[in-house]
């Protein structure tokens, strides 16, 4: 039997596991301590101060994201006059150095500073008057900007680098002068930053966004003479709600293609017809290895965030990677080639939009050979975040729209690529496929449920017609290490691997709707919305990736057999060694 302690907070009586912290114990009665630096398990560092209670016989007040109930009869006070005043006083503080420009900023509305601001009722004028740093914005970086002068140096951002494994940011400098940047203030853009976007979903406040391109494609839609193709990938259906305040783990996919059209796009396709484009190439590359005894395990190459790090921190493993090009740019290239010459369209005039989960996806379609038909498969990535602003400044009410299909004929999808969101889904839509192409039988169920779920690092074996085939799944790069160093010295015994780049795949990808602290620490964001993908794939009357109609029409009609000649050109890729630091 746990040892529980009989404690008060604010005079409410509750019992409590010995050593609970308070932060927790106050959530028991209903409380919600405010939180500025505080992320459960990733950054429990109680530096901002703002969570400060009172407890009755302490000397001074304590960080109730750290302080642990050790004590029976333990008394508390979370809103007393004390509390206010600490707590409106560390918001001063940070304010005296703080950039106000609350009218123009990414997180304007969606700031857990100017929400306590308002709560505490702090005003924008300078209580204290001091030393004032001034910083230089990073651009350097293809996916992101670094504002130093909107940080409130909570280091959420860096626990999230670290937490993936990388750490290319931290603090710099003491005192007055502390700033988060990288190694000897290198620009990001020469670190072996994975442009993963971790840190931007952690930000509390406007000091690290994406790099917004929602004019550009505002203008490309407004330009008549460009064609504007647009496509959305699996997980956005799944986040777009929320930034309309709908309850985490809601599907939109009926509004998110009915806004798509109302955004003026000339073709609103599903990235889920690329992912089951993506199973026909890469199960017959597998099976090919397989046969031919080319190089195994075969890791997947979907998550650019991924595959950034496998040329940093494992230059020497790139064989291993699947050489299909990740879905969002196969079906680039199959809008510029084959859904071109079809309608008759040049694909110099085509510009194509992607609205992706991630902010990885920003330097993957400015990689090198990711221009299957001569032109950019893809040339504006927007994330999830960036459609939702997209959404607002044209006037559309999210909320009033009807459910509408996406256009023909790229934008059929299975179930086996709705579920690419999720950690585990790649390898489940690929075992589907595999499993009745190698034993020419239907499968009894679709579903393996071993290769599902949150943990960092799943295995399962499956014996597919006499053959035992043994996969390992990774999601978040640190997890991904723990694999690589198996391939690296020869102990990985597996025939195919999935890796994601973000924790969770991404479902919980760095160009997601941000949600403050008080819902990461406390509501199963990863799992409420991979819950919505696996039911959108359960209601599907396809969920097989070779059952996909548009799929086979486009290898009868254009590309012939998966990994033919015309794919390969089309389809597959290549990947360069990268340095951890270059001039
Ligand atoms: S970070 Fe928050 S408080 Fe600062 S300018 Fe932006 S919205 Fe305002
Ligand atoms: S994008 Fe990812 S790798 Fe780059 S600094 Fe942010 S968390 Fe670190
Ligand atoms: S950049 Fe954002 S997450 Fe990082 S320390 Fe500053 S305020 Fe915190």
């Amino acid at each position: 039997m746990e040892n529980m302690l009989n404690i008060k907070i604010n005079g409410i009586p509750c019992s409590v596991p010995y050593g609970t912290k308070i932060i927790e114990a106050a959530r028991m009665v209903g409380i919600e301590i405010p939180t500025l630096c505080y992320l459960k398990e990733m950054n429990e560092i109680g530096a901002c101060r703002f969570c400060v209670v009172e407890v009755k016989g302490a000397r001074s007040l304590v960080a109730a994201c750290v302080f642990p109930i050790e004590r029976d009869g333990t008394e508390i006070f979370t809103n007393s006059e004390k509390v206010r005043k600490a707590r409106k006083t560390t918001l001063e503080l940070i304010l005296s150095t703080h950039e106000r420009k609350c009218l123009s900023c990414i997180r304007s509305g969606n700031c857990e500073l100017q929400k306590l601001c308002k709560e505490y009722g702090v005003s924008e004028e300078d209580k204290f008057d001091g030393a004032k740093p001034v910083y230089e914005l990073d651009y350097s970086a293809a996916h992101m900007v670094r504002d130093n002068n909107k940080c409130i140096l909570c280091r959420r951002c860096v626990a999230a680098c670290n937490e993936q494994g990388i750490g290319v940011i931290g603090a710099n400098a003491r005192g007055i002068d502390t700033h988060i940047g990288s190694a000897f203030e290198l620009p990001l853009n020469t670190t072996s930053c994975i442009s993963c976007g971790q840190c931007i979903v952690n930000c509390p406040v406007g000091a690290i966004y994406e790099k917004d391109d929602t004019e550009k494609v505002f203008d490309a839609i407004n330009d008549e003479s460009k064609y504007v193709v647009v496509q959305a990938a699996p997980a956005v259906r799944a986040t777009l709600g929320e930034h309309f305040g709908l309850p985490v783990g809601t599907d939109v996919t009926g509004k998110m293609f009915a806004a798509l059209r109302r955004l003026g796009f000339d073709k609103v396709f599903d990235t889920n017809f690329g992912a089951d484009l993506t199973i026909m190439e890469e199960a017959t590359e597998l099976l090919g290895r397989i046969k031919n005894g080319g190089v195994l395990p075969m890791i997947t190459s979907c998550s650019p965030g991924w595959i950034k790090y496998c040329e940093h921190y494992y230059p020497t493993e790139l064989d291993h990677l699947s050489s299909c090009k990740s879905p969002m740019q196969m079906q680039g290239a199959i809008t510029k080639s084959y859904f071109a010459e079809k309608n008759g369209i040049d694909p110099a005039n085509i510009v194509s939009v992607a609205i992706m989960p991630c902010t990885a996806k920003k330097f993957e379609c400015g990689r090198d050979d990711e221009n299957g038909a001569g032109y950019p498969d893809v040339d504006y990535v927007l994330t999830t975040r960036e459609l939702g602003r997209m959404i607002e400044s044209a006037g559309i009410n999210f909320h009033l729209l009807p459910e509408e299909e996406c256009d023909a004929p790229l934008g059929q999808g299975t179930g086996a690529a709705v579920i690419f969101g999720a950690t585990g889904g790649v390898m489940e839509a690929a075992l589907r496929t595999a499993a009745e192409v190698i034993t020419g039988e239907e499968l009894a169920s679709p579903e393996f449920t071993a290769v599902r779920g949150m943990d960092g690092v799943k295995e399962a074996t499956y014996n597919l017609g006499g053959m035992d085939v043994k996969v390992a799944i990774a999601s978040g790069t640190k997890n991904a290490k723990i694999l690589m160093d198996k391939v690296k010295d020869g102990t990985a015994d597996y025939t195919f691997i999935e890796i994601m780049g973000c924790p969770g795949g991404c479902i919980n990808g760095g160009g997601q709707p941000v949600q403050p602290a008080s819902v990461r620490n406390f509501t199963d964001l990863k799992g409420l919305r991979a819950a919505a993908l696996y039911k959108n794939d359960e209601s599907r009357p396809l969920r097989k990736s070779h059952l996909n109609e548009d799929v086979k029409a486009v290898y009868a009609d254009f590309l012939g057999e998966p990994n033919s000649h015309k794919a390969h050109e089309l389809l597959h890729t290549s990947y360069v060694a990268r340095p951890m630091y270059s001039k």
